[in-house]
């Protein structure tokens, strides 16, 4: 059996109470949080530090 850590960012945002769904990551080649956040940026997403992340329909 294999322990595997899987980084995975999820959207902080809320709609009328209900916490967005949407999720990037899931490689479990994915070396650091911080890698996984560059490679998101590009795709959208992004990071404000002290609030969360944020898919690209709320970034
Ligand atoms: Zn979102």
């Amino acid at each position: 059996m294999t322990g595997l850590v899987i980084r995975i960012l999820t959207c902080d945002e809320t709609d009328d109470g209900e916490v967005c769904d949407a999720e990037y990551g899931g490689d479990a080649d994915m070396p650091s949080l911080d890698a996984l956040r560059s490679e998101a940026a590009e795709n959208g997403w992004r990071h404000l530090e002290g609030y969360g992340d944020f898919c690209p329909d709320h970034s």
